[in-house]
């Protein structure tokens, strides 16, 4: 087997999905015998949209609420300012995403890794019921508190929760129909979002004093939820069902390297952060799909193995980039009269346009980019231009392969798999490099 992928949350689905189109002999395997139901993330960024729509993957995703705004700490980030054809979240629960993933793709349910050990030529593991399977390569994609992390020794440095908050999925009565985003300003030391989900379900997400006694492990009561909807709405809205429910904590911690020879992390196995502004399904999802592509081409034997340190080089300072942008959240979030100062001075900042698209780029990945090259367009994000004939770059990158753009009156530019620019020319004479640096082959060229 080329690649074991451990974890069969969204970022592992997906990774599995782009190894089997790179041609990998790649084996999904997940610790729950089947999935919890409960949905985490709600909204899918512009980012994550651009990646599944490239590869054909959004289905009906689309008919699915469009909100034209994100938002950094509470304060809305207008998303209509970015360069995209999906300025927008798609509010999506985590599990529709991970379902649309699964499709086509054989989970090996009901095996939890307990150990592994790597030797030059491949990667040998062990599982809780005694099975074990050796890969040439094994992607740690087992959560937070991942395993392949802890078992090839890779350090998770950072800082612990400061704060422990709760997610109810719940019935309520009582609700107005205008509570549509989330109302992270804090009251009397406590915080309350009410969102409405699908079939009268709403999510509640809250954190006040009471909630910072309690251990991260101990269960959510119906009387704990019922109390803190109280207390922020009044007797107006009363709980009459709790659905799942779960605590959480704004831990920031990374992993110190995304690769350890033959392993890789990737999800919130190599980054946990807190929710706050909904990006870490999303950087996840960009995880797998900055290596998905470059781990099918070294199995294929099209790359030098030397081509996947470029993943830890290029994720981990993503990585770092959210947990910097969560804590900066979190500190204008903290119930203090003079951080609500902070916070309104930070609003009216972002009413100015620049100021707006530069954090909504942020937050919505839109604005990411790679390591500069030799010409202005190279590590930056190719736009989904409509070519000279009629096709989209997202169409050219369905194979997920590289593609030569070679349009009239524009630069020549080698984009690769994931949408990122390789290599680029202003002059109409000079070829990509031989390989594309790596011995690629392009699977389309728009000449
Ligand atoms: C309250 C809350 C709200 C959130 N909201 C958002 C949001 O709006 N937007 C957003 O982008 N993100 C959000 N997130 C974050 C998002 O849910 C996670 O980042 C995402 O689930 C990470 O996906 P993953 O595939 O990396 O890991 P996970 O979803 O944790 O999946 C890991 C998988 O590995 C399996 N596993 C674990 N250990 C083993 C083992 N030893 N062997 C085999 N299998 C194993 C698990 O069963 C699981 O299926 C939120 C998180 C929380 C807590």
């Amino acid at each position: 087997m080329n690649v074991l992928v451990v974890g069969a949350g969204p970022t592992g689905l997906l990774l599995a999905a782009e190894l089997t189109l790179a041609g990998a002999d790649v084996q999904i395997v997940d610790k729950a015998t089947k999935r919890s139901g409960q949905s985490k993330a709600l909204t899918l960024q512009p980012r994550s949209i651009e990646i599944l729509h490239s590869r054909g993957l959004l289905g009906d995703l689309l008919d699915s609420p469009r909100l034209p705004a994100g938002h950094f700490a509470g304060v809305p980030l207008d998303y209509t300012a970015l360069d995209t054809r999906f300025p927008y979240q798609l509010g999506i629960p985590q599990l529709r995403v991970e379902q649309l993933l699964e499709a086509n793709q054989d989970v090996r349910r009901g095996l939890e890794l307990i150990d592994l050990h790597q030797d030059e030529d491949g990667v040998d593991t062990t599982f809780t019921d005694g099975t074990t399977i050796r890969a040439d390569w094994v992607v740690g994609c087992d959560g937070a508190h991942s395993a392949v992390r802890t078992r090839t020794g890779i350090g998770f440095p950072g800082r612990d929760g400061r704060f422990t908050a709760v997610v109810a999925d719940v019935v309520v009565s009582g609700v107005r129909p205008d509570w549509q985003l989330p109302e992270l300003v804090p009251r009397d030391g406590a915080v309350m979002t009410l969102v409405p989900l699908d079939g009268g379900v709403h999510r509640a997400l809250f954190t006040g004093p009471e909630q910072q006694h309690l251990p991260k492990d101990q269960p959510v009561t119906h009387d704990e939820v019922a109390a803190a909807l109280r207390a922020w709405y009044g007797a107006d809205v009363v709980l009459r069902e709790l659905r799942h429910a779960s605590r959480f904590t704004d831990a920031a911690r990374q992993a110190e390297r995304y690769r350890d020879g033959r392993v890789f992390l990737a999800g919130d196995a190599a980054h946990i952060h807190s929710p706050t502004g909904g990006q870490g399904m999303n950087l996840g999802l960009q995880d797998a799909f900055n290596l998905g592509w470059k781990l099918g081409a070294v199995v294929r034997r099209d790359a030098d193995e030397s081509l996947l340190d470029s993943y830890h080089d290029e994720r981990h300072p993503a990585g770092a980039a959210v947990l910097a942008n969560t804590r900066a959240q979190g500190v204008l979030m903290v119930p203090d009269d003079d951080i609500a100062c902070l916070r309104d001075t930070f609003a009216d900042l972002l009413a100015v346009p620049e100021a707006n698209r530069r954090l909504a780029g942020v937050i919505s990945g839109i604005g990411l980019a790679y390591a500069p090259g030799d010409h202005a367009l190279v590590g930056r994000r190719m736009p989904d231009l409509t070519l000279s004939d009629g096709t989209t770059v997202s169409e050219r990158l369905r194979a997920g392969r590289h593609v030569l753009l070679d349009e009239p009156d524009t630069p020549r530019i080698l984009v690769r798999p994931d949408g990122y620019v390789q290599w680029a020319t202003d002059d109409p004479e000079v070829g990509p490099p031989p390989n594309f640096g790596h011995r690629m082959t392009p699977a389309a060229s728009s000449r």
